[in-house]
């Protein structure tokens, strides 16, 4: 072999000898896949070309398989991107999607956007309808009904295995944003829904710097529709990011108990409030959805969201800036803990929810729950002195 033929050809397989088991997958990285000989390159049940997932990706589907009982897992670059690639693996020019009004603000503009210049028709559905009045508004032309339970921002809970059911038996398929769940807390596939999909950026990554979202069905038709679309569209996710999704899933269990702990103290503590007119929050005993929630969630993460008696928006703001532990950021899932403000974008929605005044959404992090509570107080007087 000449130089360069050695750069790259150069013990190239020499290193046959197992490699060391360590606890977690080997990171592989890869496009190219080499194929040990002609026959090989016709069997196209092998993975021949990296972006069909290597060890890192194979280890996570796995391993999320697994939690969402499911016959295939499809894995995206980002959770919108698991939102849109299912339904543009399932939907076709003229079909019409039923979404709930609550949904994530970046699946509506898709909705919205891409799906409607391609021919599809979304019309959105107040989410406290029940299963019977949400089906009354399908049609022919309906094939996928798009759920997210709780609702992003307002968490309004909907009977899932209801609707999934009495989709089911009109041949309608239908697909949830379970991130709130983070396909532990509730199960959906177990509940009917065709299409389980999260976030994983959110909990199962869990340290906010990673992004990914995954798509779980247990029907094999489904499982079709989603490989098919994930190969057309050329999606893809590094096997550094598998990686990191895999090694946050291992403790999400423990760090899910004590969201969900830290969250629902915090929600308790917030309804005594004077300064507080309702809390949003599905654990919470006398909440709305609580009912739902109790029948169909094992637990809670650590994001709720609440109603200020009413202010200004310069109060508003007030609340915010006088936060020192929670951070503002329009994310959650991670370590740490965030606040939002949610009225500025109700207005896309069909039927703006109606609070009695302005709604906060938080997320209560891994941080001591008392140093929580007192930045929360910290900020309720820098509100009332502001009203
Ligand atoms: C964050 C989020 C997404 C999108 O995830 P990205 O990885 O940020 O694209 C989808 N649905 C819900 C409910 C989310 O909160």
């Amino acid at each position: 072999m000449k130089r360069d033929t050695g750069l790259i050809h150069g013990a190239r397989g020499k290193s046959q000898a197992p490699l060391a088991k360590t606890v977690g997958p080997p990171i592989q990285r890869g496009s190219t896949v080499l194929l040990p000989d002609a026959a090989a390159m016709a069997d196209y049940s092998q993975v021949s070309y990296g972006r069909q997932g290597l060890a890192p990706h194979r280890a996570l589907e796995d391993a999320l398989a697994e939690m969402e009982g499911a016959a295939h897992i499809s894995l995206f670059p980002s959770g919108t991107a698991a939102v849109t690639g299912p339904l543009l693996a399932v939907l076709k020019s003229g079909d019409e999607l039923l979404a709930a009004d609550s949904v994530y603000r970046p699946t509506r503009r898709f909705c919205d956007g891409p799906l409607k210049r391609f021919g599809v028709t979304t019309r959105y559905y107040d989410p406290s309808l029940s299963p019977d009045a949400v089906l009354a508004l399908a049609t022919p032309a309906t094939r996928l009904i798009m759920l997210e339970s709780p609702g992003s921002l307002t968490m309004d809970v909907q009977d899932v295995p209801g609707i999934a059911k009495r989709a089911k038996a009109r041949g309608m398929l239908t697909a949830i944003d379970n991130t709130w769940a983070a396909g532990l807390l509730f199960k959906p596939l177990a509940h009917g829904v065709d299409i389980s999909i999260q976030a994983l950026t959110k909990y199962v990554g869990g340290h906010s710097d990673v992004f990914m979202g995954s798509a779980a069905t247990a029907d094999p038709a489904v499982a079709r529709m989603l490989k098919a679309g994930d190969l057309d569209i050329g999606w893809a996710v590094s096997p550094d990011d598998a990686y990191a999704m895999l090694r946050g899933l291992r403790t999400m269990g423990v760090r899910l108990e004590r969201h969900g702990a830290s969250g629902l103290a915090l929600a308790a503590w917030l309804r005594d409030r004077p300064e507080v007119t309702q809390v949003l929050h599905p654990a919470l005993p006398g909440a709305p959805g609580h009912d739902i929630w109790k029948r169909d969630f094992t637990g809670a993460c650590g994001l709720f969201s609440f109603v200020l008696e009413p202010g200004a928006p310069k109060a508003v703001d007030a609340f915010l800036d006088a936060l020192e532990l929670f951070g503002l950021g329009y994310s959650w899932g991670g370590f740490e803990s965030l606040a939002i403000p949610c009225d500025p974008q109700f207005p896309v929605r069909s039927s703006p929810p109606k609070f009695s005044g302005p709604l906060i959404r938080l997320h209560v992090g891994l941080e001591d729950v008392d140093d929580l509570r007192a930045d929360v107080e910290r900020a309720l007087d820098a509100y009332r002195a502001s009203i």
